[in-house]
């Protein structure tokens, strides 16, 4: 246990936070009493869902250092139509079109602020770039990473991807690819998965096509708090740095 509170503080200080989260609590303190950094301020902070959906504790317990959400808000989105390897196009005017319809409510309802990126397609690959999440449809063959799964994404890079696995009819089936664009865009967007199976960020998975109220208020405290502060319980305790 001694050792993975010090690698928690180590791992605070390789992401440029403070480690005064972790500081002992028989440290002396000066002034009248504050509330431990750990209470929640307010009744709709829920420490386990914090630290899973902003610091990946269901998936890698004790190893998400600091906040992973984008540093701009408002990514714009390039959904690449063509396949890998050349020109034939792969996604579905249908598929466009869910992905321009939703995209820019579902990126309110993780950042709380209004979405004014920019979302563009075309059959050529343009790399990745600064400032956009890239959306390619692929074969296991084309991107092995994706394996039997139907989506992957790059949680909180800049630049981001998306992989959507094209030929899977599975993922397309009775509108599973409306939850399954959300959930991956969650990635994208900085989230990490939870054990609520009501989330969209639920691995199980669940039938909703939005975000719930839960994660919308832990998804826009992040936002709020900003990319790369450490975790120290309720994000506006005294203990707490900013973003950096
Ligand atoms: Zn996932």
């Amino acid at each position: 246990m001694n050792g993975r509170r010090a690698l928690l503080a180590l791992l605070a200080l390789l992401a440029g936070g403070t480690p005064a989260c972790n500081a002992s609590p028989a440290a002396p303190t000066a002034g009248p009493p504050q509330a431990p950094a750990s209470r929640p301020a307010d009744p709709r902070f829920d420490d386990r869902f914090w630290r899973e959906l902003i610091f990946n504790e269901h998936d890698a317990p004790g190893q998400g250092s600091f906040v992973r959400v984008l540093a701009n808000p408002s990514p714009s989105v390039y959904v690449r139509l063509g396949d890998a390897g050349g020109t034939r196009r792969v996604v579905t005017d249908a598929e466009l079109d869910h992905i321009r319809e939703v995209l820019p409510r579902l990126a309110e309802q993780i950042t709380g602020r209004p979405y004014d990126g920019r979302i563009e397609s075309g059959i050529e690959e343009r790399g990745d770039r600064e400032g956009w999440i890239t959306v390619r449809f692929v074969t296991p063959e084309e991107h092995p990473d994706i394996g039997a799964s139907c989506g992957l994404a790059t949680p909180g890079s800049d630049p981001g991807s998306i992989w959507i696995a094209g030929d899977n009819d599975q993922c397309f089936r009775n509108g599973y690819f409306r939850r399954l664009f959300a959930h991956e865009l969650g990635h994208a967007f900085g989230l990490w998965h939870v054990g609520d199976h009501a989330a969209m960020m639920s691995e199980a998975g669940n039938d909703s096509e939005w975000f719930t109220e839960r994660e919308r208020y832990h998804a826009q405290l992040a936002y709020e708090v900003g990319r790369g502060a450490a975790y120290c319980g309720w994000p506006f305790g005294p203990g707490c740095a900013g973003g950096t």
